[in-house]
């Protein structure tokens, strides 16, 4: 997104990424049915984002969900407000919205570089990157860093640049994990098919002895 808004505003941008193709989450993200934002008021949407909804607000005013919506449908998707209120594609897919937005990118004259390893700078300021073909270094004008958290970090977000920019004596906040584990006094039958799944779409409570499910929208469905 930031090489579109450089790019459409004039900027030469050359796009440089560690993995073979750009956008491995994105499509992961997309694989269980692409949610991409949500129908419900405003004020009630920032409220989702806590502490954080004053440094968001004017980010949302300028870049909302009905604004996420209509770029999507300038990529040729039409979305959907499911009965949750989440919006999705119609077809619930990321791979045909990422297939165009990648095409109008190439298209806007945007510079794809792919196995290029970030990894920092030189003494001089240049960027330095590990490739097939060894190491290179870059010289550039002015640098965005787009390079996602640490899960799933076969799909390219390791988290490994932390270090680099603690180094230059930039402040990064701690990356935190926002799912978590935990045991359950499960049988041996119940463990051995179900120990490991994901737990999505549920409110949990802890009282310190136990923990309690809820399924969203199944208040009656209590899993103990
Ligand atoms: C299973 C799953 C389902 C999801 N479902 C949804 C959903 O329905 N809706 C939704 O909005 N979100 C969803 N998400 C979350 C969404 O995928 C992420 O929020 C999003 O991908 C984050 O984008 P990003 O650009 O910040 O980082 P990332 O997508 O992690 O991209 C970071 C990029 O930086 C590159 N990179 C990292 N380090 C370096 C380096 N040193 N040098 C060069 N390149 C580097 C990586 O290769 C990667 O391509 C889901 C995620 C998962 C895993």
């Amino acid at each position: 997104m930031a090489a579109e808004v450089l790019s459409n505003a004039g900027v030469k941008i050359d796009l440089y990424d560690a993995m073979p193709s750009v956008g491995r989450k994105f499509l992961m993200a997309g694989k269980g049915g692409m949610n991409i934002t949500h129908s419900e008021p405003f004020e009630r949407f920032l409220s989702r984002y806590g502490s954080g909804r004053d440094a968001i607000k004017p980010i949302l005013e300028a870049f909302g969900p009905e604004r996420l919506r209509a770029w999507a449908k300038g990529l040729g998707i039409e979305t959907f407000v499911g009965s949750s209120g989440k919006v999705f594609p119609t077809d619930m897919k990321a791979a045909p919205l990422l297939r165009a937005w990648l095409h109008r990118l190439r298209t806007d004259g945007v510079n794809f570089h792919m196995r290029h390893q970030w990894q920092g700078w030189t003494d001089d300021g240049q960027l330095k990157f590990l490739t097939p073909e060894g190491e290179t270094t870059i010289s550039v004008d002015a640098v965005v860093l787009a390079l996602g958290g640490a899960s799933w970090a076969r799909l390219g977000s390791t988290g490994a640049w932390v270090p680099l920019l603690l180094r230059q004596g930039i402040s990064v906040e701690p990356l935190q994990p926002s799912n978590c584990g935990f045991d359950v006094g499960w049988s041996e039958f119940f463990g051995s098919r179900f120990a490991g799944q994901p737990l999505t779409g549920l409110f949990y409570r802890f009282d310190g002895s136990r923990i309690s499910a809820t399924r969203r929208n199944d208040r009656d469905c209590t899993w103990r």
